[in-house]
C-alpha cells in the first residue's frame, strides 16, 4: 500500500436481490452479464450471510460494523440514530470524498438523517420505482424518470464533479428489486414468451419443520396481493395452476426489474473504465440480504434459510484480487466497513464487530478465519409476514435455529408468545432445508456442539437479551 494512493470504494447495494438471480451464481432463471463483469474481474463469495435478513437492520449493520442490538436496528420499526460511528464518518475524516445516493430507509429527519456524507439523495421512505420523490441534503423534491437510472445517473454526476486528487467512497444503493417489483419501459416485456422454472422447493408443505415456516405468510399462492401480480388471474385454473400463474407474474416483474440494475451497474463499470478508475477502485456488489424466489413456496426474507441468509458479494479490485476468483470462507455484513478502513489504511475502531476481509481477497485466508456466524432475527410476528422471532448458528454443514417465541419489547413485533422450537439442518444432505433433524438422535452429540458455539458466539457479539 505504502508507495500506493488510497483506493476508491464504490460500494453498490441493491435490495432484497438474491445471490440465485444472478449468473455468475448459476442463476436457473436469468443471466446478468455485467453483475458477471464484477466476480469476473474479482472474487465471488459463496457463503457471504446477513446477520438479520431485513432491509434497515442489513444497512445498519453494514455502516457501523456491528450488530442490531448495538447499533439500535434490531427491527423495522427502528429508526437509524445517526449520531453514531459509521463507516462513512472515518472515511470523511481520513480525507475521502463520501456520498450515499439511493435508498437509505434508515428513518429521516433530525438525528436519523444520513451523516458522515459530503453529500447524500436519498429516497425519504422506501421510494417508488416510477417519477420517484428524492431527499437530498434535508430538501425534498421529485425527479422524473425510473429509480435505478435515476441513481445511477446522480451518481456519475456526483464522480464527474468530485475533486479528482482525493479519494472518494459512493455508496450506491438501489431500491430495486425490492417489492413491488415494478419494471421500466425497457424490459416490461423481457420473459413474455417463456416460463421460468420453478425452484426444487416450490410445494414445500412445511412439514418435518418448526411451527414457524407453516405460520408465516409470504405464501406465493396466498399471500401475494393484486398490486404484486398486476392483473386478474384467468378463469377456471385449479389451486396449483393459479399458484403457478402468481409465481410467473411475480418472477418475471422481479427479474425484469434486475435486468435495469444490470444494464446500470455495466453503466458504472464502463464509467469507470473510460475514466481510468478501474484499477484503483474497489467495486462491491451486493444486495442486504437474500430473498425466496419461490422456494418453500414462498416470496420475502426474513428466515435464517438460505436463499434469505445468503447475500450476493462479489468485489473487483485489480491491483491485489485475482480475477475469476471463488472463496466459500464465511463473510459477513458487519465485515464490510472494517473491508474498506483495512484497504484505506486507517485504523479500525474497537467496537466494531466484524472482521476484515482483505485476507480473503489476496488469498492468504488467516487459520483462525471464522467457520460459523450468528443470525437474529428480532421481529416476532410482525403482522405482514408473521414469522417467529430467532436467533442461530451457522457453520459450514450445519444450521441450528432457535425461534425463542416472544417479542421482547422489539418494535414491530407482535406480543404473541409461542412455544419455543429448534430446527437443526445437516447442509450436505439436506440443503434445501425441508428436514429438521433436530430430535434425531443421530445429530445428539452435534447439536451439543452447536449450542456450545450458539452461546459462544452470542456472548462474543455481546448479545445477552
Ligand atoms: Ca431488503
Amino acid at each position: 500500500m505504502e508507495n500506493r494512493k488510497k483506493p476508491n470504494v464504490l460500494f453498490i447495494m441493491s435490495d432484497d436481490h438474491a445471490a440465485h438471480a444472478i449468473s455468475c451464481y448459476d442463476s436457473k432463471i436469468n443471466e446478468t452479464p455485467n453483475l458477471d463483469r464484477i466476480a469476473e474481474g474479482g472474487m465471488r463469495f459463496d457463503n457471504a450471510f446477513c446477520t438479520n435478513s431485513i432491509c434497515a437492520p442489513s444497512r445498519a449493520a453494514i455502516l457501523t460494523g456491528r450488530y442490531n442490538h448495538l447499533n439500535g436496528v434490531k427491527t423495522l420499526g427502528d429508526e437509524f440514530d445517526s449520531r453514531q460511528q459509521t463507516v462513512q464518518k472515518i472515511m470523511k475524516d481520513d480525507g475521502y470524498q463520501t456520498a450515499l445516493i439511493g435508498k437509505w430507509h434508515l428513518g429521516h429527519g433530525g438525528i436519523h438523517d444520513p451523516s458522515g456524507f459530503d453529500y447524500w439523495n436519498i429516497f425519504p421512505n422506501q421510494g417508488d420505482y416510477h417519477d420517484p420523490m428524492m431527499y437530498e441534503m434535508g430538501i425534498e423534491k421529485t425527479i422524473k424518470g425510473y429509480a435505478t437510472d435515476i441513481i445511477t445517473d446522480l451518481s456519475i454526476d456526483w464522480l464527474d464533479q468530485r475533486d479528482k486528487d482525493s479519494p472518494f467512497m459512493l455508496m450506491l444503493h438501489h431500491k430495486a428489486p425490492h417489492r413491488p417489483w415494478d419494471p421500466d419501459e425497457k424490459h416490461k416485456h423481457m420473459y413474455e414468451d417463456i416460463d421460468i422454472p420453478e425452484p426444487e422447493t416450490f410445494n414445500d408443505d412445511y412439514s418435518n419443520r418448526a411451527q414457524a415456516a407453516k405460520e408465516a405468510k409470504m405464501r406465493i399462492d396466498r399471500d401475494l396481493t393484486k398490486r404484486d401480480v398486476k392483473a386478474d388471474p384467468p378463469k377456471g385454473l385449479t389451486d396449483a395452476e393459479l399458484k403457478s400463474w402468481k409465481y410467473q407474474r411475480y418472477i418475471k416483474d422481479y427479474l425484469r426489474v434486475i435486468a435495469s440494475v444490470d444494464d446500470n451497474v455495466g453503466r458504472i463499470l464502463d464509467y469507470l473504465d473510460e475514466n481510468d478508475l478501474a484499477e484503483d477502485t474497489i467495486i462491491i456488489y451486493t444486495s442486504d440480504q437474500g430473498f425466496f424466489l419461490g422456494d418453500h413456496g414462498w416470496f420475502d426474507k426474513r428466515f435464517m434459510y438460505e436463499e434469505s441468509l445468503r447475500m450476493p458479494l462479489m468485489i473487483r479490485y485489480p491491483r491485489v484480487i485475482k480475477p475469476g476468483s471463488v472463496t466459500k470462507d464465511f463473510a459477513l455484513n458487519v465485515d464490510f466497513s472494517e473491508t474498506f478502513l483495512d484497504y484505506a489504511g486507517i485504523e479500525i475502531p474497537e467496537e466494531m464487530q466484524g472482521r476484515s476481509l482483505r485476507p480473503v481477497l489476496e488469498g492468504n485466508t488467516p487459520d483462525d478465519w471464522q467457520t460459523s456466524m450468528y443470525y437474529r432475527y428480532w421481529e416476532h410476528l410482525s403482522l405482514e409476514h408473521r414469522v417467529g422471532a430467532h436467533y442461530g448458528v451457522r457453520t459450514h454443514d450445519y444450521k441450528l435455529i432457535y425461534y425463542y417465541g416472544e417479542a421482547l419489547g422489539s418494535a414491530h413485533a407482535s406480543d404473541e408468545p409461542r412455544t419455543p422450537e429448534w430446527e437443526l439442518f445437516d447442509l450436505n444432505k439436506d440443503p434445501y432445508e425441508m428436514n429438521n433433524v433436530y430430535d434425531d438422535p443421530a445429530y445428539a452429540e452435534i447439536v451439543k456442539e452447536l449450542k456450545t458455539e450458539l452461546y459462544r458466539l452470542k456472548e462474543k457479539v455481546q448479545d445477552f437479551e
